[in-house]
């Protein structure tokens, strides 16, 4: 059996996305800044997938901006606020402990060229309270960042409930919804959000397609100099393909959220409920607060790389919380942040659960990850000693 259970991480292009960018191709090839008929009609249809992307999301088609992912969206929204605030002397900037990196190396960068950076605590449960967020809302901060979903626990963080201090307080809110849009409902008014960052190929777009959304007013800045492009905010010709692509997957992703969220969280509770029955394992994140396809856990006294190979080996893909792409050994800063020490938060497994998930897949995976746990424990030094009582148990 092969099932693929890795959709945070990215997804299988939808087949009607997949048209959408062949047909665009080839019936809009030209250059949306050309003058002639064929360019006229690329930038027809420019505006239309901006409209239509504008309207999922509640916004107005001019407060939409193609961008490349994700990443982009993050850093376009977050260096706009921080260098608008340094102008006007403000240079705090709050944020989660738990953030992408796109988000998290970006204010590190913004640290390093003096801006005070405060990240916020999450907890045990892995969401940020809002009070927390509210004290330290003042009259230096230029920016508040806060992610609308975790990319590794799934955690929802309550960020319409800090849009809206932020915006009694005129504080400039950007939100990186790349997990969440596609996946439940992302409203930019219902959000009280500035910026908000969403990434193609998490909803069955191509990678290397996104947008951002900056309301009517907020600064923006380029990061990318040249042609006058997205408003002359994002030189470049614009990758019309991808973009029509990710309209379509967003259309057809956000058609029936609440049928799709349904049968897919019935799935995740499944697997979650299966895999809980492992002996000296924790689910990571809240078991509500949480996006309808994330299965996190941590299983104790294993390293979570073995188990992604074994794992592989009988077909299921998987991740790990371990930064294990950055060639680093550092465990997952989300879990270091919901407080899984080091030695736990090595044997940590995401599962992202899709639409395309089987009964048949869930039954799979609970039936091999428990073997698979089980064997590598048996081969596990550190399992041998917390057996024979020489270590603790954590979990
Ligand atoms: C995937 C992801 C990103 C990055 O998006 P790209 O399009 O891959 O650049 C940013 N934030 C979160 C939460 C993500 O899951």
């Amino acid at each position: 059996m092969f099932v693929y259970a890795d959709n945070a991480a990215t997804t299988k292009v939808r087949p009607a996305a997949l048209k959408a960018f062949e047909e665009t191709a080839q019936k809009y090839f030209g250059n949306p800044s050309s003058l002639h008929s064929a360019g006229q009609r690329a930038k027809e249809e420019l505006t239309r997938c901006r409209e239509k992307v504008a309207a999922v999301l509640g916004a107005r088609p001019e407060e939409i901006y193609f961008t490349s992912g994700g990443s982009e969206s993050d850093n376009q929204a977050i260096l706009s606020a921080a260098y608008f605030g340094a102008k006007k002397g403000k240079k705090k900037i709050i944020s989660t402990a738990i953030e992408h990196h796109a988000v998290l190396h970006t204010l590190k960068k913004l640290q390093k060229e003096g801006f005070e950076v405060v990240l916020l605590p999450v907890g045990e449960r892995g969401i940020v309270k809002v009070e927390d967020a509210e004290k330290e809302m003042d009259e230096n901060t230029c920016l508040v960042s806060v992610m609308l979903a975790n990319n590794e626990i799934g955690t929802l963080q309550p960020v319409s409930e800090i849009g809206k201090l932020c915006r009694e307080k005129k504080i400039p809110f950007h939100t990186d919804a790349v997990q969440a849009v596609g996946h439940m409902p992302v409203n930019v008014n219902d959000l009280n959000c500035d910026y908000l960052a969403l990434s193609g190929h998490k909803f069955g777009a191509p990678r290397g397609v996104g947008a951002l959304y900056v309301r009517r007013g907020a600064p923006l800045l380029n990061l990318i100099e040249g042609g006058a492009q997205e408003r002359g905010k994002r030189a470049g010709t614009e990758n019309l393909p991808a973009i029509a692509a990710m309209t379509v997957a967003l259309e057809e992703a956000t058609r029936d959220l609440p049928a799709y969220m349904k049968k897919v969280s019935a799935l995740r509770d499944e697997l979650i409920e299966n895999l809980s029955k492992i002996p000296h394992c924790a689910l990571n994140g809240d078991p509500e607060k949480r996006l309808c396809g994330n299965v996190s856990f941590c299983f104790e006294g294993i390293e979570g790389e073995s188990l992604l190979l074994l794992l592989d080996e009988e077909g299921i893909c998987a991740s790990s919380g371990s930064a294990c792409t950055s060639g680093s050994l550092d465990p997952s800063h989300v879990l270091l942040a919901i407080g899984r020490v080091h030695d736990v938060a090595h044997g940590s497994l995401r599962l992202t659960l899709s639409e395309d998930t089987t009964e048949e897949e869930i039954a799979y995976m609970s039936e091999k990850i428990p073997q698979v746990v089980a064997y590598l424990r048996g081969m596990s030094p550190v399992w041998r000693d917390l057996q024979e009582g020489k270590r603790t148990y954590i979990l």
